[in-house]
């Protein structure tokens, strides 16, 4: 079963362009089996999940949620949750180590999103917590921190997942996961991610061309940076937040 466990939907995530319907609809054009929809801090209710199976069947529908955390530094992480859908999931304001433990003790899973988007180092304490799964790859992981997230992963014997992470059908499943066998419900995915039954799997194609257009803006930046340009400049003549700028400046790429 290919499987994108991480995508959002403008239904439940501001940020998100593309609707349930449109996500759904691309990650089967794109070949694969399922979705879990995991947007920013709230949850699908489960009858609407139901209502999509049964439009969409055989295509799977699994619902999730990132959760933001307030971490250490003054930063922010987002871990993923599958596997429960108690609405106390997206009403409290959670610690990690909270988090963590209502999850664990019922049976769900969690998984840290993009680590190392926006920092050096890790804002909460994954040591102490250890989380089922990191995340290895999406459009907001850059190649650069693969192998820094690789041997985190290793190191505290945590699997490894990539997603999409996707906003935009453009990115919907260009990385998935390729689950043995078929799950038919939460508690059988759970089993399968923390069995580790499945391998990491992109779509090279549209990674490449992803990449090819990352690769010029950021060819662009360092033009600007050369000129003594700062990110209020790149902001203002591309129209685009300061994100990418900010990230060459930290000798640090987008490129996925
Ligand atoms: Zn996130
Ligand atoms: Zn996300």
């Amino acid at each position: 079963m290919k499987i994108d466990l991480h995508l959002h939907t403008s239904e439940r995530s501001k940020c998100s362009i593309a609707t349930e319907e449109q996500q759904i609809k691309a990650a089967i054009s794109y070949g694969l089996d399922a979705i879990v929809i995991s947007d920013h801090n709230k949850l699908v209710p489960v009858q609407h999940i139901e209502e999509l199976n049964e439009k969409y069947k055989p295509f799977k529908i699994f619902g999730g949620i990132e959760i933001t955390i307030h971490g250490n530094n003054n930063m922010n992480e987002d871990i993923l949750v599958i596997g429960l859908h108690d609405e106390i999931l997206q009403e409290k304001t959670w610690t990690y180590e909270e988090v963590y433990n209502f999850v664990k003790s019922r049976g769900g899973y969690i998984a840290l999103n993009h680590p190392f988007r926006y920092s050096e180092e890790v804002n909460i304490d994954i040591e102490r917590c250890i989380p089922d799964a990191i995340e290895v790859h999406s459009t907001n992981i850059s190649r650069l921190d693969e192998q820094l997230i690789t041997d985190l992963a290793k190191r505290l014997g945590s699997k490894l997942i990539c997603n999409s992470d996707a906003h935009n059908i453009i990115h919907t499943g260009i990385y998935y996961n390729d689950i043995g066998g078929n799950p038919k419900n939460d508690k059988e995915l759970v089993e399968k991610l923390l069995a580790g039954e499945y391998k990491l799997c992109k779509d090279d194609k549209r990674v490449d061309e992803h990449n090819k257009q990352v690769k010029e803006r950021e060819d662009f930046i360092k033009e600007l940076i050369k000129q003594g340009k700062t990110a209020e400049d790149y902001c203002k003549i591309t129209g685009s937040w300061a994100g990418p700028f900010e990230k060459v400046a930290r000798g640090k790429s987008y490129e996925i």
